[in-house]
């Protein structure tokens, strides 16, 4: 009798506003739900204070990354903070045949074209729950600097103008929501959460606080 052949596993692309809390989110996916699988992208971008070499990326210098990419290993890939990403086509392809829905954890240029490369990809945008809330968990990571902070918010309000872009839009307010709210969505149930047009709204007013705050911060350092 031949084997049963494995069904060929779903593309999740989740992307969000940087310290919107995507790795909590989906990391209480993968553990709450042995179907998914997290593809480990490539970076040439230091290990941040207990990131594992093999399990959140693969931390490569710039020379292999080039190479990797004339040899065409990367699905996609991009360039941003003088670093790059990018996502390793066989191993996505490796899980995807072994009956696994594989996660990628991207931000927008490289979602756009997954996107475009896979058809079959859904793809999913994390927002805060207000504006002032990114900011405060991006600074509660304490792992950037002021600057640093400054530049992530300032990719925000630049990324909010692509999110509508996105098949589902989904709010991180609680972890355990959110990841609930994906999974259903990959299981075509009925959408939990906000509207597509209450989210997209949401969008708008974090991007109009974005920049307040960011002229709050330019005026500051103006003065001292
Ligand atoms: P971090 O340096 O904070 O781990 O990631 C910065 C950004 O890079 C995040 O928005 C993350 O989603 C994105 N990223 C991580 N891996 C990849 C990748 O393989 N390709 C692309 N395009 N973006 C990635």
């Amino acid at each position: 009798m031949a084997a049963k052949k494995t069904k060929k596993g779903g593309l999740l692309v989740i992307s969000g506003f940087s310290g919107v809390g995507k790795g909590t989110v989906i990391r209480h996916l993968m553990e709450n739900h042995p179907d998914y699988a997290f593809s480990v992208s490539a970076t040439t971008r230091p290990p941040r204070p207990g990131e594992v070499h093999g399990k959140d990326y693969f931390f490569i210098d710039a020379e292999t990354f080039d190479k990797w990419v004339e040899e065409d290993k990367f699905l996609e890939y991009a360039r941003f903070f003088e670093k790059a990403y990018g996502t390793l086509r066989e191993h996505v392809e490796e899980l995807r045949n072994a009956g696994k829905t594989v996660v990628l954890d991207i931000e927008v240029e490289g979602a756009v074209n997954v996107m475009k490369a896979c058809p079959e990809a859904v793809s999913v945008y994390l927002i805060p729950p207000s504006a002032r809330e990114l900011k405060r968990r991006i600074e509660g990571r304490g792992t950037e600097s002021r600057e640093q902070i400054l530049s992530r918010l300032k990719k925000a309000v630049a990324e909010a103008d692509v999110v509508p872009q996105y098949h589902h839009l989904v709010v991180n307010d609680v972890v355990e929501e959110a990841a609930g709210e994906i999974d259903g969505l990959m299981h075509r149930k009925k959408k939990l959460g906000l509207s597509r047009r209450e989210a997209l709204k949401l969008t708008r007013q974090i991007q109009a606080d974005l920049r307040n705050i960011l002229q709050d911060e330019e005026a500051c350092d103006r003065i001292n």
